[in-house]
């Protein structure tokens, strides 16, 4: 069944990881997508590999500087030209922090917030009008299971998630009479780069504190992106739906 007929998609951070799944499974939902990278070789490479699972998919990649307002509008209004709408936007790209905080460097703090939360601002602020004047559309954000319990480092993260939430919750009250649906989704450990330095230790310790026994794997959080934006979800907005086999931690 495609759930995502006809519907035109921009995915940020859509070159690896989460992104590229829920890219991936949209496309084979029967959507169009335009992904976006930080650099046009890895939103080229990401075209390339997901041309070559099926050479139907109707994917492009674009590389707009998310942490520039200007930039990021740009982006929103050539994909709007060019297909006509943009029906879903999915706020994935993020970095994640690690530092203490006795050695955080100011510039640090402000370069995690910047993405991870100015840049949602940014395409939700963009889209807002376009998928208005469409009569509607689906807006989700890749909030994280530290949205919840906080971090015992790398202050940035956790705080830039809350505030992903706080932005969720609130645009779906502003934009429900716009019938724009506002979510998110909120991953636990996920298989993706963001991990895949953790020490095996670790990674073992990490599956110890999560009930079904395992780190998660992108399409375990894509597909709940799917069901977001599809019209099954009709009836829900305002909600962060955590992906995270439970984890509590
Ligand atoms: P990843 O590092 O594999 O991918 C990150 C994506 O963001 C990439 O596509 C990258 O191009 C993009 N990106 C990074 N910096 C950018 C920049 N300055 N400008 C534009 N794009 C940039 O990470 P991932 O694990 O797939 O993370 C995706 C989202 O999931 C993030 O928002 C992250 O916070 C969230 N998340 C991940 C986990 C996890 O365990 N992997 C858990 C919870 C939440």
């Amino acid at each position: 069944m495609e759930l995502l007929k006809g519907k035109v998609a921009v995915v940020t951070g859509g070159t690896r990881g989460i992104g590229y799944s829920i890219v991936e499974e949209y496309l084979k939902n029967g959507a169009t997508v335009v992904l976006c990278g930080s650099r046009k070789e890895s939103a080229d490479k990401a075209v390339e590999s997901l041309k070559k699972t099926n050479s139907k998919f109707k994917v492009e990649g674009i590389y707009p500087n998310l942490t520039d307002y200007k930039s990021v509008e740009e982006a929103i209004n050539y994909v709007a030209k060019k297909y006509g709408k943009v029906d879903i936007l999915v706020n994935n790209a993020g970095v994640s922090a690690r530092e203490s905080i006795y050695d955080y460097k100011v510039e640090d703090f402000d370069n995690v917030i910047a993405l991870n939360v100015n840049a949602v601002f940014y395409a939700t602020k963009a889209v807002a009008p376009i998928m208005k004047a469409n009569g509607g559309g689906v807006i989700i954000n890749t909030s994280s299971m530290v949205s919840i319990y906080g971090q015992p480092a790398g202050c940035a993260y956790p705080a830039s998630k809350f505030a992903v939430n706080g932005l969720t919750k609130s645009l779906a009250r502003e934009l429900a009479p716009d019938h724009i649906r506002v979510n998110a989704v909120a991953p636990g450990v996920t298989n993706t780069d963001m991990v895949a330095n953790l020490p095996e230790a670790m990674r073992e310790g990490i599956c110890k504190t999560i009930p079904l026994g395992r780190i998660g794997e992108p399409v375990d959080v894509a597909n709940a992106f799917v069901y977001l934006a599809s019209d099954m979800a009709a009836y829900v907005t305002g909600e962060i739906l955590s992906v995270d086999g439970c984890a509590r931690s």
